[in-house]
C-alpha cells in the first residue's frame, strides 16, 4: 500500500478514536445494543471480493458504535478495568505500525530494549527485588499460569525432578495451598499448568478474606514434598490484603514457593500511603499484577514477575536453529512469557509510566482509593444501603434492604437493573459471603470526584426507587 492510500486510512482511525473519546463523558454508561443486538447488526457472509480499506474503517466504527461499553470512561465501576489512557492508546497505535515482533531482541532490537527498562522501572516502582524478572503477558491469568510454572519448575528441580523436560507424570507431587477467597483466575491458571484446579488444599480466610496465618500454619505442617503457597494482595470484592509477613514466614519455613495474585492490589505499593498494606509482600517469590488495570495500559498487558529469573526462563524459554543467537547478558523477551511471536507490549508500558512518572501513578491510585471512601460514605449514608467491606482500597461491595438474604438479593438485583437502566454508570453484582452485592470498583483513570457523586446519587434514587415499587 502506497503513502496516498496509507496516510488518510491512518488519519481515519484517529479521527475516529478522538471522537470516541470526545464523546465519553456525556454518552450513556452501558452500550445501546447488547451483545444479541450487536450479533444481530454485525452479521454478515463472508465476503468473496474485497474493498476499499478506508471504506471498511469507516464501516467498522459506524458498526461497533452501538455495541461499545465505555469501560474507558469515567463511571464504569462493574469490574476492575483501567481506561486505557491515551498515552498508553498512541503508543500502542505505533505498536502496531512498527509490527515488531518482540519475541527477539536481535529481530526488534527497539522492542526488547524498552520492555527490559520498562522491568527495571516497574520493580523500582513495585519496590520488588532488582533482581526478579518480568515477563510482559496478555493479562493477569496469563501472568498468574507464567509465575506457577516457574514455581512449577524451581520446586522440583530443587528434589531432583525436571518437569519442563520430563513434565509431571511421575513426578514428586507439588502441594498447592491456595487462600478461600483467591480470584477464579487462578484456577484457570493451575489447571492449564498440570496442577489440577481442585487438586489444592484451601485455606481458611477472614470476614475480609484475607488468609488466617494459623490456618496456613495447620494446612501446610503435614505436608512433605514440594509446595506452592498462592496469596493474594487485594481481594476482588474487598479489596483486602493477605498478611504477607507472616504468610511468607510460614511458607518459608515449609519451603514453600509463595506466589501473590496482585492483580490490582500490588500497586498499593507503588504510593506511600499504601504501601503498609503490602508489608512483607517483597519476600515472597513471585507477584502477578496487570498492566491493563490500574496503571490505564490498554490491553493486554500484564505482568509475570520472578524473584528466580533463571526459574521463569527455564519454564518458558523455546529453542530451535532458525531462532537467532543469544549473546552473553542478553535478554530475550520470548524467554518470559509462553509466547513466542508477540506484539512490543513493553512500548505502552514504557510511554505510560514516562507519562505518569513514579509521583503520578502513587496520585492515581491515591486518589481511586480516596473516591471509592467517599462512594462508601455517600451510599452508607442512605437508610437501607450497607457498606460490607472495610473500604482499605479502592473495592466497595453494598447492598440493599433487609429481610432474608433472598430478600436482598432481589433487592440489589434491582437496584443494579435500575442504575443501569439510568445510563449514569455502570455496576454489577457478585456473591459474597451468602449476600448478593453491588460491587462498585474504582479503577477508571478518567473518574473524578463529580462522576462519584453522580453515580451515588444515580445509585441513591434507584434504590428510592425500588423501595416506591
Ligand atoms: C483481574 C484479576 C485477575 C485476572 O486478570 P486478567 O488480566 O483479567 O487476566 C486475577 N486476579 C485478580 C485479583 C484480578 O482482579
Amino acid at each position: 500500500m502506497k503513502s496516498d492510500d496509507f496516510r488518510p486510512l491512518f488519519g481515519r482511525a484517529v479521527e475516529h478514536a478522538a471522537r470516541f473519546r470526545e464523546g465519553l463523558p456525556a454518552a450513556s454508561a452501558r452500550p445501546a445494543l447488547d451483545y444479541q443486538g450487536m450479533r444481530a447488526r454485525v452479521a454478515a457472509p463472508t465476503p468473496e471480493t474485497g474493498s476499499d480499506a478506508a471504506a471498511i474503517i469507516e464501516e467498522l466504527a459506524a458498526l461497533a458504535a452501538p455495541g461499545l461499553m465505555p469501560t474507558v470512561g469515567p463511571r464504569f465501576f462493574a469490574w476492575v478495568m483501567g481506561a486505557s489512557h491515551p498515552a498508553g492508546v498512541a503508543a500502542d497505535m505505533l505498536v502496531s505500525a512498527w509490527g515488531q515482533n518482540a519475541g527477539y531482541q536481535s529481530t526488534a532490537p527497539a522492542a526488547a530494549a524498552l520492555e527490559e527498562v520498562a522491568e527495571s522501572w516497574l520493580l523500582d516502582i513495585l519496590d520488588l527485588p532488582s533482581e526478579s524478572g518480568i515477563g510482559f503477558s496478555t493479562g493477569a491469568t496469563v501472568a498468574n499460569g507464567t509465575c506457577l510454572a516457574a514455581a512449577r519448575t524451581g520446586t522440583l528441580l530443587k528434589v531432583g525432578w525436571d518437569p519442563d523436560a520430563d513434565g509431571l507424570f511421575g513426578a514428586p507431587p507439588v502441594h498447592v495451598l491456595i487462600g478461600a477467597d483467591a480470584h477464579s483466575s487462578l484456577f484457570s491458571s493451575l489447571q492449564l499448568i498440570g496442577f489440577g484446579r481442585k487438586r489444592v488444599v484451601t485455606v481458611d480466610t477472614d470476614a475480609e478474606g484475607r488468609m488466617l496465618p494459623s490456618a496456613l500454619e495447620a494446612a501446610i505442617r503435614p505436608l512433605s514434598g514440594p509446595k506452592v503457597v498462592i496469596a493474594q494482595a487485594g481481594q476482588i470484592n474487598t479489596g483486602a490484603f493477605d498478611p504477607f509477613t507472616d504468610i511468607v514466614a510460614i511458607g518459608h519455613a515449609h519451603e514453600a514457593w509463595v506466589h501473590v495474585d496482585g492483580a490490582f492490589g500490588l500497586w498499593a505499593r507503588a504510593t506511600p500511603e499504601r504501601k503498609y498494606l503490602t508489608a512483607g509482600i517483597e519476600g515472597a517469590d513471585s507477584w502477578v499484577t496487570d498492566g491493563h488495570k490500574w496503571l490505564q495500559a490498554p490491553y493486554d498487558c500484564g505482568f509475570a514477575i520472578v524473584r528466580d529469573r533463571a526459574a521463569l526462563t527455564a519454564a518458558m524459554t523455546q529453542w530451535s536453529s532458525y531462532l537467532p543467537a543469544i549473546a552473553e547478558g542478553d535478554r530475550v523477551p520470548s524467554n518470559y512469557v509462553p509466547e513466542l511471536s508477540r506484539r512490543a507490549r513493553g512500548i505502552p508500558v514504557w510511554a505510560l509510566i514516562r507519562h505518569f512518572g513514579r509521583q503520578g501513578i502513587a496520585e492515581m491510585v491515591e486518589r481511586h482509593c480516596r473516591l471509592a471512601r467517599r462512594f462508601a460514605e455517600l451510599l452508607a449514608a442512605e437508610p437501607g444501603i450497607r457498606v460490607l467491606n472495610a473500604v482499605v482500597l479502592n473495592q466497595v461491595i453494598v447492598n440493599f434492604g433487609s429481610g432474608d438474604s433472598s430478600e436482598r438479593k432481589a433487592a440489589t438485583e434491582a437496584v443494579i437493573a435500575q442504575t443501569l437502566a439510568s445510563g449514569i454508570c455502570y455496576v454489577a453484582g457478585a456473591a459474597w459471603r451468602g449476600d448478593w452485592v453491588m460491587r462498585l470498583s474504582v479503577t477508571s483513570g478518567e473518574t473524578t470526584e463529580a462522576d462519584i457523586e453522580m453515580s451515588a446519587a444515580a445509585i441513591i434514587s434507584a434504590w428510592r426507587g425500588v423501595q416506591a415499587g
